[in-house]
């Protein structure tokens, strides 16, 4: 089959796998009819070079039809039609049964002391191959599948893996229960949807994010978007002095443009892994400038939500004013699973009120993927969101 892998910094490529077999009784194989690129994909492309092996497949935003399903799965046919959820969960565990399946304990990988097993995310979550393929073998296959009907188009669904359950779980974790204030930092697809949804709810949102065509884009969807100068003064000065009652980071580590970023992938890269990853997470606060910001512009005894991801053991943070303001902080990786009954009637809705028709800026087969990294990853030709379609 054709997959896109990971052959160096800033490099992916389409190359001839091996087919996915069956290698568990509970394991289902799915052809994949759409398969996104996801933020988190960028770290990878441009950051993580060094806990990564060339050749690895990514991808873990997929959907597709089932093609095989091994002799223990139960809720599975040939043919139907699933999402598949960017966690590898077990369902069952102490943590699945409380929600929180990005923490399984399954499949969690203990040797980088990460959360559950993620497709497509190298070593890191487990080693599992990825989604931008023509085929994904499924482990655990009752639980890592979310079947879907077959009226409406991908689009609708195909963010049921991740990107919308990761801005529902934003939002939710922001703990707003009335028609509040909500900062959404970061206009990618992951804030362009926390930020709809905020707007869904009754809150007054203001999105921020650099790049016009994504300000442009959450205009559309009743979200005030500012450029980013003077944004803590502006949103304090908009909020009779106090701050916003929340802000959602969704932006995380930022490579794109980040001198510090070039410059500890280049010393990293040099180094075994065991030396790079204390001095990845070291080197300078740079990349926490979304964060820093959330801080100052969130009001006393409000809450930061953060999807976006950060990697650092020991990164400097205002601990003082933390404090002071009486900070609620909450973050983490999305549990696919727990949100879904509650998103997929906002994916079926005639009226489509999230908007997810429009999200997706470029569509292209494969053999794009090396393109359409490149293109994302530098927010050129107005790329917001991109879905391959192997098959
Ligand atoms: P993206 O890279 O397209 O979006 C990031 C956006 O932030 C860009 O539009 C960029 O212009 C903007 N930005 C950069 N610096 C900024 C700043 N200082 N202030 C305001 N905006 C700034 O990616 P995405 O797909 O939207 O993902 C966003 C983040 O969410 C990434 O870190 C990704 O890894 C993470 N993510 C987390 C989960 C989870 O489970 N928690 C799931 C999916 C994605
Ligand atoms: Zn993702
Ligand atoms: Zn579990």
């Amino acid at each position: 089959m054709k997959a896109v892998t990971w052959q160096g910094r800033r490099h992916v490529a389409v190359t001839d796998e091996p087919d996915p077999r069956l290698e568990e009784p509970t394991d289902a194989i799915v052809r994949i009819t759409s398969t996104a690129i996801c933020g988190s994909d960028l770290h990878l492309y441009e950051l993580f070079g060094p806990f990564l092996d060339r050749g690895d497949i990514l991808g873990h935003e997929s959907m597709g039809i089932v093609e095989a399903v091994g002799r223990d799965v139960v809720t599975l046919r040939p043919g139907d039609r699933v999402v598949v959820p960017f966690n590898i969960a077990c369902g069952r565990c102490f943590m699945c049964r409380r929600g929180l399946q990005s923490q399984c304990e399954t499949t969690q990988n203990d040797q980088y002391g990460t959360g559950a097993s993620l497709f497509g995310y190298t070593k890191l979550y487990g080693q599992v191959p990825g989604g931008q393929a023509e085929l994904l073998r499924v482990p655990l296959a009752d639980e890592n599948t979310i079947p879907v009907g077959t009226d409406l188009p991908d689009e609708r669904y195909l963010f049921l893996s991740d990107i919308l359950p990761t801005a529902w779980q934003a939002v939710e974790y922001t703990g707003l229960d009335e028609p509040s204030t909500l900062v959404v930092l970061g206009l990618g697809p992951v804030g362009q949807l926390a930020a709809r949804i905020g707007v869904q709810r009754g809150h007054r949102v203001i999105g921020i994010d650099p790049v016009p065509e994504r300000r442009a884009m959450a205009v559309r969807h009743g979200v005030e978007a500012w450029e980013g100068d003077d944004d803590v003064s502006r949103v304090i000065a908009h909020t009779q002095g106090r701050g916003a009652d929340a802000v959602i980071d969704a932006v995380g580590l930022e490579a794109h443009g980040s001198p510090f970023a070039h410059a500890a992938h280049a010393v990293t890269a040099a180094l075994p892994d065991a030396l790079a990853r204390p001095v990845m997470e070291n080197t300078g606060v740079d990349r926490l400038a979304a964060l820093h910001a959330s801080v100052d512009m969130v009001r006393r005894g409000g809450t930061i939500s953060i999807s976006g991801v950060y990697v650092g053991d020991s990164d400097v943070m205002p601990m003082k004013t933390m404090f002071d303001k009486q900070l609620t902080l909450r973050m983490g990786q999305c549990n696919v699973k727990r949100w879904i009954d509650d998103l997929r009637p906002y994916a079926e809705a005639d009226d489509d009120p999230l908007g997810l028709d429009d999200l997706v800026t470029h569509r292209a087969g494969l053999a794009e993927a090396p393109d359409l990294y490149e293109k994302f990853q530098k927010k050129d030709d107005g790329c917001i969101k991109v879905v391959l379609q192997p098959t």
